[in-house]
């Protein structure tokens, strides 16, 4: 087992020094180097040992370390070649329940055909909420996720109706799963220091996904519409839909389409979509 200091940002820094590792902004890279949150991530995650849990974007091994220790079955995805060369080759070169995925994570979780039961991940800023996006789309819904991120994205992860970070990342993270703020991390925890404050979202699957299976696909993309723009009313913002098929959903659901999609609950949600569907599935097919 590899056997390198994890908790000091001086010899994380002369590691990258040694190996003529550069740090790249555009990936996003702050190292995490307090041993407290790297446990607490573990912890949190809670995977038994033999299971199977991905990691995204394992940069030096920070995380990675902590969960091989517990035994469970890692396969890590890292776009930064100069990162999974150290990763292969030295710290975790003898590990046989470690598999490295390199490449970009937004493509290459997608074609990795087997399933994981947890997912964790120190996030890049800048494509954290677009990896748990993708993930919930392509119906990537492991029993918990836990990822570090810009605490901003958290707090919309975990937002409720008419707060004002209730957006349609909240209602997309939500459908499956319960979101907790579990803690906030310093920035003086990360090598180079951030200039954003992080936090870490702890994912519990729901027993039952808030989406009726047959609704999904439409009610994905009708979320997206209907949060499209904040400041405009539901009706304005399903300007795709027909004027008479958009007064027939309201009816039906029970709503002006006057309010802001933040002011809705997530049944009335389900319920306009579950109308605006059965309104468009009656249009006769143009001859
Ligand atoms: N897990 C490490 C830690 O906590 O110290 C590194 C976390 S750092 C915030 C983000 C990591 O994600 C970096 O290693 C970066 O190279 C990697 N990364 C950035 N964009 C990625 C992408 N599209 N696919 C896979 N990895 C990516």
């Amino acid at each position: 087992m590899w056997e390198f200091n994890y908790g000091s940002s001086t010899e994380i820094a002369a590691l990258l020094e040694r190996k003529s590792l550069a740090m790249s902004k555009k990936f996003g890279q702050n190292f995490l180097f307090s041993n407290e949150a790297r446990s607490r991530i573990v912890s949190l995650l809670g995977a038994p040992s033999g299971s199977c849990v991905w990691e995204i974007g394992p940069g030096a091994g920070s995380i990675t370390s902590l969960l091989l220790k517990s035994g469970v079955k890692l396969t890590a995805f890292e776009i930064d070649h100069g990162f999974c060369a150290l990763l292969r080759q030295e710290a975790f070169k003898d590990e046989e329940n470690f598999i490295l995925v390199e490449g970009d994570a937004l493509k290459t979780l997608f074609m990795n055909e087997s399933r994981p039961d947890y997912i964790c991940g120190n996030l890049p800023y800048n494509v954290g909420s677009v990896i748990i996006a993708r993930l919930i789309e392509n119906s990537i819904l492991p029993s918990r996720m836990v990822f570090t991120l810009q605490k901003e994205v958290v707090e919309r992860m975990c937002a409720r109706p008419s707060d004002e970070q209730y957006s349609s990342f909240s209602i997309l993270t939500q459908a499956d799963y319960e979101n907790t703020l579990a803690f906030c991390i310093s920035r003086n925890c990360f090598y180079p220091k951030p200039n954003v404050d992080s936090a870490v979202v702890l994912m519990t699957k729901r027993s039952e996904s808030l989406i009726p299976s047959e609704l999904r696909p439409f009610f994905l993309s009708f979320i997206r519409q209907v949060f499209s723009q904040r400041r405009k009313t539901v009706r304005n913002n399903l300007s795709a839909f027909s004027r008479p098929e958009l007064e027939k959903a309201f009816s039906s659901s029970g709503l002006s389409g006057n309010e802001r999609a933040e002011a809705l609950s997530f049944d009335q949600l389900i319920s306009l979509a579950s109308a605006l569907e059965k309104v468009r599935q009656k249009q006769p097919e143009p001859v």
